[in-house]
Protein backbone atom coordinates (compact mmCIF):
# COMPACT_ATOMS: atom_id res chain seq x y z
CA UNK A 1 0.00 0.00 0.00
CA UNK A 2 1.29 3.48 -1.04
CA UNK A 3 1.97 6.35 1.80
CA UNK A 4 -0.39 8.35 1.66
CA UNK A 5 -3.39 5.78 1.29
CA UNK A 6 -2.11 3.68 4.43
CA UNK A 7 -1.73 7.23 6.24
CA UNK A 8 -5.37 7.84 5.48
CA UNK A 9 -6.46 4.21 6.79
CA UNK A 10 -4.81 4.91 9.64
CA UNK A 11 -5.98 8.60 10.44
CA UNK A 12 -9.43 6.97 10.07
CA UNK A 13 -9.26 4.48 12.55
CA UNK A 14 -8.50 7.80 15.37
CA UNK A 15 -12.01 8.44 14.70
CA UNK A 16 -13.51 4.62 15.93
CA UNK A 17 -13.62 4.40 18.88
CA UNK A 18 -12.61 1.57 21.22
CA UNK A 19 -15.69 -0.69 20.78
CA UNK A 20 -17.37 -1.39 17.84
CA UNK A 21 -20.72 -2.27 18.86
CA UNK A 22 -22.12 -3.39 15.95
CA UNK A 23 -19.46 -6.05 15.85
CA UNK A 24 -21.21 -8.90 17.77
CA UNK A 25 -19.08 -10.52 20.44
CA UNK A 26 -19.92 -14.11 20.02
CA UNK A 27 -19.68 -13.72 16.58
CA UNK A 28 -22.34 -15.32 14.11
CA UNK A 29 -21.46 -18.86 12.46
CA UNK A 30 -20.96 -17.92 9.07
CA UNK A 31 -20.70 -19.98 5.95
CA UNK A 32 -17.34 -19.38 3.47
CA UNK A 33 -17.95 -19.88 -0.28
CA UNK A 34 -17.88 -23.58 -0.04
CA UNK A 35 -20.63 -23.43 2.75
CA UNK A 36 -18.23 -24.31 5.36
CA UNK A 37 -19.44 -23.09 8.85
CA UNK A 38 -16.26 -20.46 9.38
CA UNK A 39 -14.44 -21.13 12.86
CA UNK A 40 -14.79 -18.75 15.59
CA UNK A 41 -11.44 -17.62 15.08
CA UNK A 42 -11.71 -17.41 10.68
CA UNK A 43 -14.83 -15.10 11.83
CA UNK A 44 -12.49 -13.14 14.07
CA UNK A 45 -9.75 -13.26 10.74
CA UNK A 46 -12.68 -12.29 8.43
CA UNK A 47 -13.94 -9.72 10.42
CA UNK A 48 -11.95 -8.10 12.48
CA UNK A 49 -8.31 -9.03 11.10
CA UNK A 50 -6.54 -10.83 14.03
CA UNK A 51 -2.78 -11.42 12.98
CA UNK A 52 -1.61 -13.11 16.12
CA UNK A 53 -3.45 -14.93 19.29
CA UNK A 54 -1.28 -14.75 22.57
CA UNK A 55 -2.51 -17.15 26.12
CA UNK A 56 -1.84 -15.90 29.39
CA UNK A 57 0.71 -18.65 31.02
CA UNK A 58 -0.22 -19.72 34.35
CA UNK A 59 2.18 -17.41 35.75
CA UNK A 60 0.21 -14.40 34.02
CA UNK A 61 2.87 -14.14 30.74
CA UNK A 62 1.07 -13.58 27.77
CA UNK A 63 3.46 -15.99 25.10
CA UNK A 64 2.29 -16.13 21.29
CA UNK A 65 0.32 -19.08 20.47
CA UNK A 66 -0.77 -18.88 16.91
CA UNK A 67 0.22 -16.36 13.73
CA UNK A 68 -2.47 -15.62 11.35
CA UNK A 69 -1.83 -14.08 7.39
CA UNK A 70 -1.64 -10.56 7.45
CA UNK A 71 -3.27 -8.85 5.13
CA UNK A 72 -1.41 -6.85 2.74
CA UNK A 73 -2.41 -3.49 3.90
CA UNK A 74 -1.12 -3.89 7.30
CA UNK A 75 2.68 -5.88 5.95
CA UNK A 76 4.77 -2.40 5.84
CA UNK A 77 3.70 -1.65 10.03
CA UNK A 78 3.04 -5.64 10.97
CA UNK A 79 6.33 -6.06 11.79
CA UNK A 80 7.61 -8.13 14.68
CA UNK A 81 8.98 -5.21 16.66
CA UNK A 82 5.39 -3.27 16.77
CA UNK A 83 3.74 -6.60 17.27
CA UNK A 84 6.23 -7.48 20.70
CA UNK A 85 5.06 -3.34 21.28
CA UNK A 86 1.46 -3.97 22.03
CA UNK A 87 2.30 -7.83 23.43
CA UNK A 88 3.89 -6.08 26.01
CA UNK A 89 1.76 -3.72 26.91
CA UNK A 90 -1.48 -5.85 27.07
CA UNK A 91 1.30 -8.22 29.34
CA UNK A 92 1.93 -5.26 31.69
CA UNK A 93 -1.60 -4.11 31.87
CA UNK A 94 -3.54 -7.24 31.75
CA UNK A 95 -0.86 -9.61 33.82
CA UNK A 96 -0.77 -7.24 37.17
CA UNK A 97 -4.63 -7.12 36.66
CA UNK A 98 -5.03 -10.94 38.22
CA UNK A 99 -8.04 -11.72 36.64
CA UNK A 100 -8.72 -14.83 36.13
CA UNK A 101 -11.14 -15.03 33.12
CA UNK A 102 -9.32 -13.70 30.29
CA UNK A 103 -7.44 -16.41 28.59
CA UNK A 104 -6.70 -14.85 25.62
CA UNK A 105 -5.25 -11.90 23.96
CA UNK A 106 -5.32 -11.12 20.27
CA UNK A 107 -3.72 -8.24 18.29
CA UNK A 108 -5.96 -7.09 15.15
CA UNK A 109 -5.57 -5.15 11.76
CA UNK A 110 -9.44 -4.05 10.98
CA UNK A 111 -9.82 -4.14 7.51
CA UNK A 112 -8.44 -2.57 4.25
CA UNK A 113 -11.00 0.28 4.11
CA UNK A 114 -10.39 1.60 7.53
CA UNK A 115 -13.45 -0.13 8.91
CA UNK A 116 -12.52 -2.04 12.71
CA UNK A 117 -12.36 -0.91 16.30
CA UNK A 118 -9.68 -0.08 18.52
CA UNK A 119 -10.52 -3.04 20.70
CA UNK A 120 -12.83 -5.77 21.56
CA UNK A 121 -13.64 -8.37 23.74
CA UNK A 122 -15.36 -11.60 23.43
CA UNK A 123 -15.87 -14.78 25.10
CA UNK A 124 -15.25 -18.35 24.20
CA UNK A 125 -17.83 -20.19 24.56
CA UNK A 126 -21.76 -19.28 25.35
CA UNK A 127 -20.91 -20.20 29.61
CA UNK A 128 -19.12 -16.50 29.12
CA UNK A 129 -16.32 -18.37 31.82
CA UNK A 130 -13.47 -17.54 29.50
CA UNK A 131 -13.02 -14.09 27.42
CA UNK A 132 -10.61 -12.49 25.07
CA UNK A 133 -9.77 -9.18 24.57
CA UNK A 134 -8.34 -8.52 20.82
CA UNK A 135 -6.39 -4.99 20.55
CA UNK A 136 -5.54 -2.94 17.66
CA UNK A 137 -1.86 -2.81 15.77
CA UNK A 138 -3.13 -0.10 13.71
CA UNK A 139 -3.65 2.75 16.68
CA UNK A 140 -0.60 1.51 18.09
CA UNK A 141 1.52 2.24 14.91
CA UNK A 142 -0.44 5.51 14.00
CA UNK A 143 0.70 6.93 17.91
CA UNK A 144 3.87 6.04 17.11
CA UNK A 145 4.28 7.74 14.18
CA UNK A 146 3.03 10.69 15.33
CA UNK A 147 5.04 10.77 18.12
CA UNK A 148 2.41 10.35 20.88
CA UNK A 149 4.22 7.34 22.23
CA UNK A 150 1.78 4.57 22.95
CA UNK A 151 -1.12 7.05 24.49
CA UNK A 152 -3.70 5.91 22.88
CA UNK A 153 -3.04 2.33 22.81
CA UNK A 154 -2.85 2.16 26.53
CA UNK A 155 -5.95 3.99 27.04
CA UNK A 156 -7.90 1.31 24.92
CA UNK A 157 -6.25 -1.61 26.61
CA UNK A 158 -7.72 -0.02 29.92
CA UNK A 159 -10.66 0.52 28.21
CA UNK A 160 -11.09 -3.11 27.20
CA UNK A 161 -9.93 -4.31 30.33
CA UNK A 162 -12.58 -2.67 32.14
CA UNK A 163 -15.14 -4.64 30.30
CA UNK A 164 -13.89 -7.30 31.28
CA UNK A 165 -14.01 -6.74 34.88
CA UNK A 166 -17.48 -5.36 34.45
CA UNK A 167 -18.55 -8.25 31.75
CA UNK A 168 -16.89 -11.55 33.27
CA UNK A 169 -18.53 -14.26 34.30
CA UNK A 170 -18.43 -13.48 38.06
CA UNK A 171 -20.82 -10.23 37.37
CA UNK A 172 -22.93 -11.49 34.76
CA UNK A 173 -25.17 -14.69 34.33
CA UNK A 174 -25.52 -16.24 30.67
CA UNK A 175 -29.01 -15.40 29.71
CA UNK A 176 -30.65 -17.26 26.20
CA UNK A 177 -34.23 -15.37 26.77
CA UNK A 178 -33.09 -11.87 26.25
CA UNK A 179 -35.25 -11.23 30.09
CA UNK A 180 -33.34 -10.32 33.78
CA UNK A 181 -35.39 -10.97 36.40
CA UNK A 182 -33.76 -7.90 38.26
CA UNK A 183 -30.64 -7.10 37.10
CA UNK A 184 -30.17 -5.00 33.76
CA UNK A 185 -29.42 -6.93 30.47
CA UNK A 186 -25.91 -6.23 29.48
CA UNK A 187 -25.84 -5.43 25.60
CA UNK A 188 -22.84 -6.99 25.57
CA UNK A 189 -23.08 -10.31 26.31
CA UNK A 190 -27.21 -11.24 26.21
CA UNK A 191 -26.40 -12.14 29.99
CA UNK A 192 -28.49 -10.48 32.79
CA UNK A 193 -25.84 -8.63 35.13
CA UNK A 194 -26.40 -9.87 39.11
CA UNK A 195 -27.19 -7.37 41.75
CA UNK A 196 -24.80 -6.54 43.50
CA UNK A 197 -22.79 -6.68 39.83
CA UNK A 198 -20.76 -3.30 39.83
CA UNK A 199 -22.31 -2.47 36.00
CA UNK A 200 -25.62 -2.83 37.83
CA UNK A 201 -24.57 -0.23 40.23
CA UNK A 202 -23.45 2.15 37.89
CA UNK A 203 -26.50 1.34 36.13
CA UNK A 204 -29.04 2.37 39.09
CA UNK A 205 -26.87 5.29 40.35
CA UNK A 206 -26.12 7.08 37.18
CA UNK A 207 -28.18 5.59 34.07
CA UNK A 208 -31.56 5.00 35.62
CA UNK A 209 -32.74 8.21 36.98
CA UNK A 210 -32.00 9.69 33.18
CA UNK A 211 -32.78 6.72 31.51
CA UNK A 212 -36.18 8.69 29.89
CA UNK A 213 -34.55 11.99 28.78
CA UNK A 214 -31.58 9.59 26.93
CA UNK A 215 -33.86 7.78 25.31
CA UNK A 216 -36.44 10.56 24.28
CA UNK A 217 -33.62 12.04 22.45
CA UNK A 218 -29.78 10.59 23.05
CA UNK A 219 -27.95 13.43 21.38
CA UNK A 220 -30.37 16.04 22.77
CA UNK A 221 -29.23 15.03 26.39
CA UNK A 222 -25.12 14.52 25.60
CA UNK A 223 -25.46 17.82 24.41
CA UNK A 224 -26.84 19.51 27.34
CA UNK A 225 -25.27 17.27 30.08
CA UNK A 226 -21.70 17.59 28.87
CA UNK A 227 -20.60 17.36 32.74
CA UNK A 228 -22.34 13.26 32.38
CA UNK A 229 -19.70 11.88 30.65
CA UNK A 230 -15.78 11.72 30.53
CA UNK A 231 -15.76 11.89 27.16
CA UNK A 232 -17.86 11.52 24.21
CA UNK A 233 -17.96 7.66 23.86
CA UNK A 234 -18.65 6.78 27.40
CA UNK A 235 -22.58 8.43 26.34
CA UNK A 236 -22.97 5.55 23.70
CA UNK A 237 -24.63 3.38 26.57
CA UNK A 238 -23.94 2.62 29.64
CA UNK A 239 -21.63 -0.42 28.90
CA UNK A 240 -18.98 1.96 27.42
CA UNK A 241 -19.70 4.77 30.11
CA UNK A 242 -18.57 2.39 32.76
CA UNK A 243 -15.37 1.01 30.61
CA UNK A 244 -14.51 4.72 29.74
CA UNK A 245 -15.27 5.83 33.55
CA UNK A 246 -12.91 2.80 34.68
CA UNK A 247 -10.11 4.11 32.37
CA UNK A 248 -9.66 7.36 33.91
CA UNK A 249 -10.13 5.97 37.29
CA UNK A 250 -6.94 4.20 36.31
CA UNK A 251 -4.72 6.21 34.27
CA UNK A 252 -6.05 9.59 36.97
CA UNK A 253 -5.92 10.98 40.23
CA UNK A 254 -9.47 11.03 42.18
CA UNK A 255 -11.28 13.90 40.73
CA UNK A 256 -12.49 16.65 43.24
CA UNK A 257 -15.14 17.27 41.45
CA UNK A 258 -18.95 17.61 42.11
CA UNK A 259 -20.26 16.85 38.21
CA UNK A 260 -21.36 13.28 37.55
CA UNK A 261 -18.77 12.77 35.35
CA UNK A 262 -16.54 13.09 38.63
CA UNK A 263 -18.60 10.63 40.90
CA UNK A 264 -18.20 7.78 37.57
CA UNK A 265 -15.12 7.96 38.47
CA UNK A 266 -14.88 7.77 42.16
CA UNK A 267 -17.80 5.16 42.20
CA UNK A 268 -14.77 2.74 41.70
CA UNK A 269 -13.17 3.85 44.65
CA UNK A 270 -15.96 2.04 46.53
CA UNK A 271 -14.45 -1.20 45.29
CA UNK A 272 -11.16 -1.78 47.42
CA UNK A 273 -10.91 -5.28 45.06
CA UNK A 274 -10.39 -2.27 42.37
CA UNK A 275 -8.31 0.06 44.21
CA UNK A 276 -5.80 -2.86 44.48
CA UNK A 277 -6.14 -3.01 40.81
CA UNK A 278 -5.37 0.41 40.19
CA UNK A 279 -2.42 0.35 41.64
CA UNK A 280 -0.83 -2.40 40.41
CA UNK A 281 -1.74 -1.36 36.81
CA UNK A 282 -0.12 2.28 37.34
CA UNK A 283 2.63 0.35 38.69
CA UNK A 284 3.67 -1.22 36.00
CA UNK A 285 2.77 1.47 33.40
CA UNK A 286 5.50 3.57 35.81
CA UNK A 287 2.78 5.91 37.30
CA UNK A 288 3.82 5.30 40.31
CA UNK A 289 1.65 8.36 42.53
ZN1 LIG B 1 -15.83 -0.36 24.78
Amino acid sequence: MKRLELVLFIMSLIFIQSCNKEDPVIPEKEKDEQGLVLSFEEDLQKHQGIIRRYKFTDNKKLVSSKEFEIPDFAKEYSTSENQEKLRSLIEKILATSALPYVKYAYIHVGKANGEGASGFIGYLNEDLKEMYISISLSELVFDLRNGKKNKESIHTVIHEFGHTVAENVSQITPNSTGECNGGISNADTNGCAKKEAYINKFYNEFWKPVIDQIEADPNKFIKDHPEEFVTSYAASNYGEDIAESFTFFVLYDKPNGKEVKDKKVSFFYNYPELIEMRTRIRKSLLILR
